[in-house]
């Protein structure tokens, strides 16, 4: 008699599931776990993109006095840092992004706090964010001809708003609720790497420890299935295709 075939090994969600050390069981301690904890995804996260998320985070906090003091501050910001995202995406791709971008960290504050929100978007948002995200990337662009492009005050205090509202929505909201329903920089994230064929994978998790499912169709957790799964179903935002390639 043959051998059986041995079983492939089980594929697990993306998720970060590891428990931090010391804390108690159970998802919903899980979930208000603060602290350092919660900036390493529960210590899932390795070294070495831990240390890109707080590199890239402290580079945020001195974007403003960067603005303000530094000359050509304003010009530093358009022409190299914005400008080198979808470079960034391009060439390491939309999870690495997705994990030490630091208006996200600014977005996961009130967890980092202990304190995150835990409330979903409902129904409606589900359906339109596209558009919402779309309203408000047009918002921006524009703003940028009329005054952000020109004015050193008026980006800092641009990028002021910003944070703010990234960090109030991580004490209202959970999950990732300000990355999957509101930053515009989200969709032109999806302009650059949608759809990506085979980008689930398990080693690259979310920073979400646990995941709490605020978005149905997940990008973090899959993002082709994501965007075949959205692409389908009828919503104002739909976007019509014949479906995946085989
Ligand atoms: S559904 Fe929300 S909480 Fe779950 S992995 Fe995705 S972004 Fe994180």
């Amino acid at each position: 008699m043959s051998e059986p075939a041995p079983q492939p090994p089980k594929k697990k969600l993306p998720v970060a599931d590891a428990k931090p050390a010391g804390k108690a069981e159970g998802k919903g301690a899980k979930t208000r776990a603060g602290g350092w904890a919660a900036f390493t995804d529960g210590g899932t996260a390795p070294s070495w993109l831990v240390a890109a998320r707080l590199v890239l985070f402290v580079a945020l906090c001195a974007t403003i006095p960067t603005i303000l003091g530094v000359e050509h501050g304003n010009r530093l910001l358009w022409t190299v840092a914005i400008a080198a995202l979808p470079f960034f995406w391009m060439t390491f791709g939309y999870h690495l992004w997705r994990r030490i971008c630091p208006l996200a960290v600014m977005g996961q504050i009130g967890r980092i706090f202990g304190r995150p929100g835990t409330r979903k978007m409902g129904d409606w948002m589900g359906r339109n964010y596209l558009l919402v995200q779309l309203g408000l990337l047009v918002f921006a662009l524009a703003l940028r001809l009329v005054a952000t492009n020109g004015s050193d005050v008026w980006l800092a205090a641009f990028l002021a708003v910003v944070v703010v509202a990234a960090i109030v929505t991580s004490f209202v909201y959970g999950g990732k609720t300000w990355c999957n329903f509101i930053c515009p920089v989200g969709l032109v994230e999806k302009f650059y790497t949608e759809p990506a064929r085979g980008s689930a994978a398990p080693e690259i998790t979310s920073q979400c420890s646990p995941c709490v499912a605020c978005k149905k169709h997940c990008p973090d957790i899959d993002l082709e299935q994501g965007y075949w799964k959205e692409a389908t179903e009828p919503h104002a935002g739909s976007r019509t295709s014949p479906g995946p390639a085989s």
